[in-house]
């Protein structure tokens, strides 16, 4: 069926392009999104721009208007229907507008505060865009906020910018100059979009003001341009249908519906469709289909449009029986007559399964809990991404239970019992049992705090985990000693560090001769002291050391004093007593601070001692 349909579709039959918005918060989105919608007042009429389901449809009419400023002899080509924009602006919508794990957002405008560059959720978008390899624009937003800018309301900016005072055009260059370093920086090539002659590689950068309309023109065009002529492949009308679930809400007098858009082929009321549910696939049937009243009419509260059947690229609120249990960022599927209804389920579940096979083979690592599948999916692409390991995930609020899901952790990894919170309420419930067990509950809606604050947290365990094992952690090495002195305790020897590195408290032993002629261990004691040159270290490393070092070893409790030339011999070499418990804590504990040569030194003092 899908070769059919995509052998059916054709170039004179393109849908509208999907657009999404995104960025960091008061840059403008909102604002912007208003102006686009911004109807021209004295013709008294919405041009044809018609409010849908969680977002707004501009037919191209409307879009050539805004954008005859810029195209005065009208030279401009059109291929679109219109532009479908998405009105939640946010990584919310964006991470929602998905099929089998790649985005529905054929274009994003990321909106950025040219006063302020890039800020954190600017370069959460940015991974966001770049791991979904969605093409997206740059609003260099509020240029009216450039000191002694001069307004021309709903103007294009080139033009705007050449009326500017040389002050203001420095300025605007100097910032233009700021925010294409940050991007480098993000290893990202930009300009400002009149100078790009690389649309494929390089990111355009187009300055707006969402108060007074300047630049918006040239934003919509860009957009028109850039869909138009890299996507029509993609914009292609198919039959097959193509749908997703943005938002599940609770309406008064008509239960949970489903907020979807339609980006491929039509829907009709009474048709049987499946969803992903958090419970298990929900097979149910459209009970209605519906839109919002035109704008004049929107005083008339509550009231819907209904359709029969509604095509693609649209916005449609879907009510139908059980659907409490819907996953928002679910896709959406109708059953056909050859539909085997089974299969649907499965597929539909197929995403919530992908998800769950990341989560870690040894059953040790996080928590974590979004409020849909999409930002589910993105928050798990970034850990993975981190090797940060994921022992659970979930969809909605922080409820006790999933609390008592992390704190089988406890035991297991205390680093890892902890919950990130994406974007999710945490009942408050659940918030003070937490609290009593140890679980950490961490809650952001940037996923890049989400993980400072758990990689801070992890480091404080990892740190107080090094400062337990300390004692029973053993750091291999051996000394030559230099001069004994003949005293029977402590023991103090000058010596020389042949390999590995000494510390306070490392007990040393010899494997020296017995008068039968057999191999013998002597413990000797642990390492009260090391001075060099009077000089007192807890830790001396070799090649540290120069003229030598003078280390007090003491006694060992219970056991009768040892001396040289007794119970060993001058030349003998000192080594510190390791054992299998003492390499297990290290490796446990301190991985990351072994070097290659204690390992080599690990094995060797191994096979001295004997150990298995
Ligand atoms: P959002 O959080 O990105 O949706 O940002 P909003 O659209 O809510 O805007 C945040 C604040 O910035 C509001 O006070 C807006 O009035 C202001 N703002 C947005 N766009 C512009 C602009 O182009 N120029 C100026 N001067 N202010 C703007």
């Amino acid at each position: 069926r899908h070769e059919e349909a995509l052998a059916a579709r054709s170039k004179d039959n393109l849908r509208s392009p999907i657009c999404c918005i995104l960025g960091h918060v008061d840059t403008g989105k909102t604002k912007l999104l208003d102006k686009i919608r911004q109807t021209n007042v004295q013709e008294g009429e919405a041009g044809g721009i018609t409010q849908q389901i969680g977002a707004t449809y501009f037919p191209i009419e409307n879009i050539k208007k805004k954008v005859a400023v810029l195209d005065k002899e009208g030279k401009q080509e059109y291929k679109l229907p219109g532009l479908l924009v998405i009105d939640t602006p946010g990584h919310e919508s964006f991470t929602n507008l998905r099929s089998r794990g790649s985005s529905l957002c054929n274009i994003a405008v990321l909106v950025v505060d040219i006063m302020h560059g890039l800020e954190p959720q600017t370069l959460e978008s940015l991974r966001l865009l770049r791991d979904k390899k969605t093409p997206f624009i740059v609003a260099l937003n509020k240029i009216d906020r450039l000191y002694g800018w001069k307004t021309m309301p709903n103007n294009s900016f080139i033009d705007s910018l050449s009326k500017q005072s040389e002050a203001v055009k420095r300025e605007f260059q100097m910032r233009l100059d700021r925010t294409n370093l940050e991007f480098a920086e993000q290893g990202l090539n930009s300009c400002v979009y009149y100078d790009n002659k690389k649309m494929g590689k390089v990111v355009s950068l187009v300055p707006t003001s969402a108060h007074t309309g300047e630049g918006v023109p040239d934003l919509l065009q860009l957009l028109i341009n850039l869909t138009q002529e890299r996507m029509s492949g993609s914009l292609m009308y198919l039959s097959e249908l193509e749908c997703t679930v943005l938002e599940v809400k609770v309406i008064e007098g008509l239960g949970t519906t489903i907020d979807v858009v339609l980006s491929n082929g039509i829907l009709r009321e009474g048709d049987r469709i499946v969803v992903c549910g958090l419970n298990g696939p929900i097979v149910t049937q459209v009970r209605a289909l519906l839109t919002p009243q035109p704008m004049k009419e929107m005083r008339i509260k509550g009231a819907y449009v209904h359709h029969k059947e509604i095509k693609a690229s649209m916005g449609v609120k879907i009510t139908a029986p059980d659907l409490d249990k819907a996953i928002a960022g679910s896709r959406l599927l109708v059953v056909g007559e050859d539909d085997d209804e089974e299969d649907l389920m499965e597929e539909v579940m197929g995403d919530l399964q992908t998800l769950l096979s990341s989560i870690d083979k040894s059953g040790k690592g996080v928590c974590v809990q979004a409020s849909t599948l999409g930002s589910l999916e993105a928050l798990l692409d970034f850990l993975s991404a981190s090797k940060i390991p994921v022992s659970g995930i979930n969809i909605g609020p922080v409820y006790r239970k999933d609390v008592l899901r992390a704190g089988v952790m406890l035991e297991k990894a205390k680093e890892f019992a902890t919950i990130l919170a994406f974007d999710v309420p945490v009942d408050k419930e659940a918030e003070k049992y937490a609290e009593e067990v140890g679980v950490r509950i961490f809650k952001a809606d940037i996923i890049y705090h989400l993980f400072d604050q758990f990689t801070a947290y992890n480091k404080s365990i990892v740190e107080e985990k090094k400062k337990e094992a300390a004692p029973a952690a053993v750091w291999p090495c051996r000394l030559k000693i230099l001069q004994a002195f003949v005293r029977r305790d402590p023991i103090i020897v000058g010596c020389d560090i042949v390999d590995g590195t000494l510390r306070v408290g490392t007990p040393i032993c010899v494997a020296t001769v017995n008068g039968e002629g057999k191999k013998e261990i002597v413990p000797l004691g642990r390492v009260g002291s090391i001075e060099i040159n009077h000089k007192p270290l807890d830790i001396v490393k070799k090649n540290q050391t120069g003229a030598g070092i003078a280390v007090k070893i003491d006694n060992p409790h219970n056991q009768a004093p040892k001396m040289v030339g007794r119970h060993f011999q001058e030349t003998d070499l000192l080594l510190s007593q390791i054992s299998r418990n003492s390499i297990d804590v290290l490796k446990q504990n301190f991985a990351g601070d072994l070097t290659k040569e204690d390992l080599h030194l690990i094995k060797r003092l191994k096979t001295t001692l004997d150990i298995p």
